[in-house]
């Protein structure tokens, strides 16, 4: 089963497709909250869409890749290195990722994401988180990477608006562990590896942190980026892809403030 948020007259709603077809049917509710179909469909060609979670808050791994961990010229931690992303900088599928002038350097992360499907606290066994997600999606973890050296903490680096690319959908029925990860700018290959060669897995984090916050359905995860990260700029393509879990593809602006 594939969920999508799609963008409606009526305003956000979320859908479900029909036997891996193009053709979405809308449902009433989240994916977590009993859904029943509302009777409308609607082709994916033909509907906008929005990052597929509603999280109260995206939990995010560090240097959890070994490769990548080196090419910053940092150590693997011996336990995950968690910091968050507000849910305000999420995007969808399509949209645009935008370059704050703060920065000279905003950089891609290709990462594996994980959406709840229900409460978590203190996971006691991987059955258990299991359970509790309801499936797989790609991110792209973009960060101000000049920012995120000057200020040591990253929550200006890693928190401005767009900086959470998710989408296009998530999937329910696809193991973690070992799914090919690859990211494109203006279609050259900049990163390309396998989950396998996390040094946490997937499910060993989401029980991790289950140990530190709450997970709420709607919450997501997301594993760490492997090497190869490199600068954005305005004008760029970038696409995010990952073994049975289709393309993310953002573009690139210079962001404008009003005055
Ligand atoms: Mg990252």
């Amino acid at each position: 089963m594939r969920f999508f948020r799609v963008s409606t007259p009526g305003g956000p709603t979320w859908a479900r497709d029909l036997d891996g077809s193009d053709l979405l049917e809308l449902i009433d509710a989240a994916p977590w909250d009993s859904p029943r179909p509302t009777g409308a469909r609607v082709a994916l060609a033909d509907v906008a869409l929005l990052a597929p979670a509603a999280p109260s808050k995206i939990v995010c791994v560090g240097r959890n890749y070994r490769a990548h961990a080196a090419e910053l010229g940092n150590d693997v931690p011996s336990e995950p290195l968690l910091f968050l992303k507000p849910p305000s900088a999420l995007l969808g599928h399509g949209g645009t990722i935008q370059l704050p002038p703060e920065s000279q350097r905003v950089e891609h992360e290709a990462e594996l994401a994980v959406v709840l499907g229900a409460r978590l606290r203190d996971a006691r066994d991987l059955a258990e988180v299991r359970a509790a997600v309801l499936g797989l999606t790609i991110a792209n973890d973009v960060t101000a990477r000049d920012l995120q050296r000057r200020d040591v903490q990253f929550t200006r680096a890693k928190g401005f608006d767009t900086f959470c690319p998710l989408g296009p959908y998530v999937r329910t029925d696809l193991e973690p562990d070992d799914l090919a990860i690859e990211l494109r700018v203006n279609g050259a290959v900049r990163q390309a590896s396998r989950t396998s060669a996390m040094v946490f897995p997937t499910l060993e984090l989401v029980a991790t942190i289950s140990r530190i916050m709450t997970l709420e359905p709607g919450d997501v995860v997301l594993t760490g980026t492997p090497e190869g990260v490199g600068p954005l700029a305005a004008g760029d393509e970038v696409e995010v892809s990952i073994e049975g879990l289709g393309v993310l593809r953002s573009g690139v602006a210079a962001r404008v403030r009003e005055a």
